[in-house]
């Protein structure tokens, strides 16, 4: 194996295997490094599936239609199955404030066109029959957004990425960006040294575990987020049903069903739990089901199987991170994935791609630039994290 890539990309997650796939589609010889044994053992194998394009802001809904292309079609293109299924997005309002928050985001979406709508009550029970009736007041859907396997298609791009030539070592730890003449020269870990002209951190939350020669300091606030699976059972839910309704401990709940029957569920506590542990808690259990079956009673004869901890890397504002850093040339930041990094994986790697590869940017790729600008103040919210 050669020591001397084009490329040099740190993290074989959600973010950097599809990074490295499209960097070597483009021509450039890539190494991806990660401290785990194998592909998507970071935040990813954690994630649900969620994919969504419909976001509220212009650089995300951009980024997530572009994903949700690559996700919905990877089968028919490469052949392998991630279990893709377009089943929309579901936001049952129950509240007025919330009914306002979705009608007013429709504003900002449709100029995109984006598929999504306002339903009245009854008609958002025709997709959803199962929901509460009690106080539902309508709810936003759609259709086109959907939902796949985070383990399969972890696997998938890792397979891919492979065959067209992307080199992986893992179980190997990232300590060092090393500079010369002004730039980047290599990444030392701590079992080589890679030279390479380029390297993209797609770290996740351990994007700041490693030393460089920059002044540049990523606003990164890791928190454990808990999800579940529970036993199959026929279907009867179509859409991935999001509760935004914040409680004494919970800001949101999300759950769909998976095509073998399983329903898998995810809830944000409030307040957030910092830090880096990925220890399941019992805690997470009484608290999402007591949610999930005030939403949905049915749900309340249905066992779980199985509950797991992840990390999201946030932000101060909910949002990624991505560019090149100034004082460092050669250094290109792709972190603060927050709870999208997912579903908006795909299409950063083919926008880093074009970066890397000096391609002239469109007016949309520079408006999402500004936006993910690693120099932003880092001070407006996102509304739907
Ligand atoms: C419970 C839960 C549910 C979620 N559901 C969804 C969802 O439905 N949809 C969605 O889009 N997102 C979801 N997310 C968020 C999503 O998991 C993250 O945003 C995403 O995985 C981050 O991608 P990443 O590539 O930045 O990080 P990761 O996937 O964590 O990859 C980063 C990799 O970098 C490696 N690394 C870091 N530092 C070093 C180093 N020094 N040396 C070597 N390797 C290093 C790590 O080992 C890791 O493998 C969920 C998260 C959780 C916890």
């Amino acid at each position: 194996m050669s020591n001397t890539y084009d490329v040099a990309v740190i993290g074989a997650g959600s973010v950097g295997v599809p990074t490295a796939l499209a960097l070597k589609r483009k021509g450039f010889s890539t190494l991806v490094i990660d401290k785990f044994s194998s592909p998507g053992q970071g935040s990813n194998k954690a994630a649900i599936g969620g994919v969504r394009a419909t976001h509220s802001d212009p650089a995300k809904i951009r980024l997530g239609l572009r994903s949700l292309e690559i996700f919905s079609t990877w089968k028919e293109t490469y052949g392998h199955d991630i279990e893709w299924t377009t089943g929309g997005y579901a936001f049952p309002a129950y509240e007025e404030k919330d009914k306002d928050v979705f009608q007013k985001l429709l504003e900002i979406q449709r100029p995109y066109n984006l598929n999504i709508d306002w339903l009245s009550k009854r008609e958002l029970l025709d997709v959803v029959p199962d929901l509460n009736r009690r106080d539902l007041l309508g709810g936003t859907f759609s259709p086109e957004d959907g939902h796949c396997s985070t383990l399969l298609a972890s696997r998938a791009f890792y397979d891919q990425a492979k065959q067209e030539g992307v080199q992986f070592r893992f179980s190997e730890r990232v300590e060092e960006i090393k500079k010369e003449n002004g730039r980047v020269s290599a990444v030392k870990t701590d079992k080589g040294t890679y030279r390479c002209s380029t390297v993209i951190n797609a770290g996740g939350a351990w994007a700041d575990s490693f030393s460089l020669p920059s002044e540049y300091r990523l606003p990164l606030l890791p928190e454990s987020h808990e999800a579940g699976i529970t036993e199959p059972v026929g279907h009867f839910l179509g859409p991935m049903v999001v509760d935004m309704r914040r409680n004494s401990r919970s800001s949101n709940i999300y759950f769909f069903q998976i095509e073998a029957g399983q329903i898998v569920f995810c809830l944000t506590p409030d307040p957030p739990v910092s830090g880096l542990d990925r220890r399941e808690t019992s805690d997470f259990l009484p608290l999402v089901a007591g949610r999930m079956i005030a939403l949905i009673p049915s749900l309340a004869s249905i066992r779980v199987r199985r509950t797991w901890r992840g990390i999201y890397p946030m932000t101060p504002d909910g949002s990624p991170v991505i560019g090149w850093i100034e004082d460092f040339p050669g250094y290109f930041l792709a972190g603060g994935m927050c709870g999208q990094g997912f579903m908006l994986g795909p299409g950063i790697g083919e926008l880093i791609t074009r970066m890397a590869a000096e391609e002239e940017l469109s007016r949309e790729d520079r408006e999402i630039l500004k936006i993910l600008s690693p120099y932003r103040d880092f001070k407006k919210p996102e509304v739907l994290e």
